[in-house]
């Protein structure tokens, strides 16, 4: 027998034996469970209560429906409660609220929601996924009509009605994150013009601020309007039936419509009413196998508390990645099997108006928070594919590591091409408790136009290790205006001229070897070029001749970005 299945845990026989599962929330983790339950186990019976008319439906493309991408409703409903019936002998009991358990009794109270009758349904094993519901601010103005969050099918049908019918041109969309986003994008997509605003001085507010910058130039350059670092206050209704839409600082903005995304909070009352326990981040605390304190009861999905695999600390985290993982886990776990959650590291990606943003594991004031000290970080800029095949678009990658074991922390990209698969690479790395060692050696597929012999995944591996084994010592970006390093630009003076780093003198690398006789040797030399490249090679001759010096990782592309935040991790 392995090791492994030595460690597996032993299985109480009342689990095997469970005859009668029920499941709460019949969409991304409720649905996933009951089809792989199925496939474990013929003989037990399996129910689904869903309290909206569908189940199994496609919640992450309700906004490209919202934008008339997606253009007929059918095509979001993955699997309908007849194929559960049919195909997998599944009861599905749709616009029924689950408004109860009865640990004790086994049972749970439904209420019909068309008959508005209740009964009780009794549970062998009871799987809670009941996901998480937009957060609505208690602020004047939020229950208006023309204010909008979005969740589910009726919800995006409301809003294109709404479109429609009202002839909208402009719309506010409060909360920039991957949500909130998605809306701009697909309401321009309707030919409004769009309005974010967002309490946060950046949008996405999981990725670093400086990370964030590129996209904020985007989405400006594209026509939304952004309207940071100051959150809603009231939302007034006009007599014209337009809206108005009035900010923390006073600043007003007139709508046809608002869209609220400023989070979504999880849906913890059921269990929170049964005893069940939530954690710290306010989520349903669950095993390995998604299974609650109690030994008859799983909860998966947006609902629970899981481990972040980098910070190790607990977190909720709500992605349709995780939710389908652990609604298989928990079918796994109640079927028997040893199978357990490995944990989240939060890779997720937006596309939003030509550009993609796609991050994973910790960003870097994430580490701050969770108390991290020991990592470093690399930026690159990298071509998606090889330079001298056409069409090559930047990527901008920020990589985050851990001295002295190199081990990936995080990753975040953000570009126009190929950001995601770098992005995936890394990840998988991150689950496999890799080091950038791995992210140079790893081997990956290149031909000109789809990568590099060097694709950014090695660059950014090989790129940290010369900072971890001494190569290329980097300079801290926040520390720039206070150190008494020398600031040497090494570009060419055309581009020198063309925008440098205020004190920074210029002496290109071309001239590096008649004149670095110049540059004090008692002095610390901090070297800066366009992305970093020149500036490393820089800074290896001049370690090479006895000089102090580090690199300015991301070169003056990401002092821009850093200068436009004002330097803040
Ligand atoms: P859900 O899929 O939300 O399902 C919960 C269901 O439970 C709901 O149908 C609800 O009506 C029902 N329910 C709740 N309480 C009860 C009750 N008491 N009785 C009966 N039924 C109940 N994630 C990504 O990874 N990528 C994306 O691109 C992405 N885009 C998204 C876009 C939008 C607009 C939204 C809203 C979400 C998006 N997500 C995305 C997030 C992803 O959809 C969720 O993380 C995932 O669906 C969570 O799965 P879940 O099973 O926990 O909950």
């Amino acid at each position: 027998m392995s090791d492994d299945a030595d460690a597996a845990p032993a299985y109480p026989p009342a689990h095997r034996l469970a005859r009668r599962v029920l499941i709460v929330g019949g969409v991304a983790g409720g649905a996933s469970c009951a089809a792989r339950l199925r496939r474990l186990d013929e003989s037990v019976e399996i129910a689904i209560f869903d309290r909206g008319s569908y189940v199994a439906f496609a919640n992450c493309g309700l906004p490209y429906y919202v934008g008339d991408v997606i253009a007929d409703e059918r095509t979001l409903l993955v699997a309908s409660p007849e194929l559960f019936r049919e195909r997998f002998n599944i009861e599905v009991h749709t616009n029924t609220d689950v408004i109860g358990i009865d640990r004790a009794a086994r049972t749970i109270a439904v209420r019909d929601l068309r008959t508005g009758k209740s009964r009780t349904e009794r549970y062998d094993a009871l799987v809670l996924s009941p996901g998480s519901a937009p957060i609505r601010p208690q602020l004047p103005g939020v229950d208006l009509p023309g204010v909008f969050a979005v969740r589910n099918i009726p919800d995006s049908r409301r809003i294109r009605a709404w479109v429609a019918d009202r002839h909208a041109s402009t719309a506010v969309v409060v909360g920039g994150g991957f949500i909130g986003l998605e809306m701009v994008e697909n309401l321009m997509h309707r030919g409004l013009s769009v309005t974010v605003m967002e309490k946060l001085s950046q949008v996405m507010p999981p990725l670093d601020p400086e990370i964030a910058i590129p996209l904020a130039e985007h989405l400006s350059a594209k026509g939304v309007r952004l309207h940071l670092d100051d959150g809603l206050a009231r939302i007034d209704g006009g007599a014209d039936g337009r809206l108005l839409v009035v900010a923390e600082s006073g600043a007003c903005v007139r709508a046809d419509l608002v869209i609220l995304a400023i989070g979504v909070r999880p849906e913890t009352d059921l269990a929170k009413a049964a005893g069940l326990q939530l954690g710290t981040r306010g989520g349903i605390v669950v095993d390995a196998q998604m299974r609650t304190a109690d030994p008859h009861i799983w909860a998966v999905g947006d609902v629970v508390e899981v481990a972040d695999v980098v910070t190790g600390q607990e977190t909720v985290l709500p992605l349709a990645g995780p939710a389908n993982r652990q609604g298989r886990v928990a079918a796994e776990s109640i079927a028997g099997r040893a199978t357990q959650f490995r944990g989240i590291q939060a890779t997720a990606v937006v596309g939003v108006l030509g550009l993609t943003v796609a991050s994973t594991g910790a960003s870097e004031k994430g580490l701050r928070r969770a108390g991290v000290t020991s990592f470093e970080k690399v930026y690159l800029h990298p071509g998606h594919h090889a330079a001298y095949y056409p069409g090559a678009r930047p990527i901008h990658l920020k990589i985050l590591f851990s001295v002295p074991d190199g081990r990936i922390l995080g990753a975040q990209a953000i570009g126009m091409e190929g950001v995601e698969k770098r992005i995936d690479v890394i990840a998988t790395a991150i689950q496999f408790r890799g080091t950038v060692h791995d992210l140079a050696e790893a081997e990956l597929c290149y031909a000109p136009q789809f990568g590099a012999a060097k694709d950014p995944v090695n660059l950014a591996g090989m790129l940290a290790e010369n900072v971890l084994n001494g190569d290329m010592p980097v300079a801290d970006w926040l520390a720039l205006d206070r150190t008494d390093a020398l600031l040497v630009d090494v570009r060419e003076p055309d581009e020198f001229a063309a925008g440098h780093i205020p004190n920074a003198i210029n002496v290109p690398l071309s001239q590096m070897r008649d004149r670095h006789g110049e540059l004090p040797k008692d002095r610390e030399i901090w070297t800066c070029c366009g992305v970093g490249q020149r500036a490393y090679f820089a800074t290896r001759f001049l370690m090479q001749h006895g000089y102090r010096s580090r690199n300015l990782s991301g070169g003056y592309t990401t002092y821009r970005a850093f200068s436009a935040v004002g330097r803040k991790p």
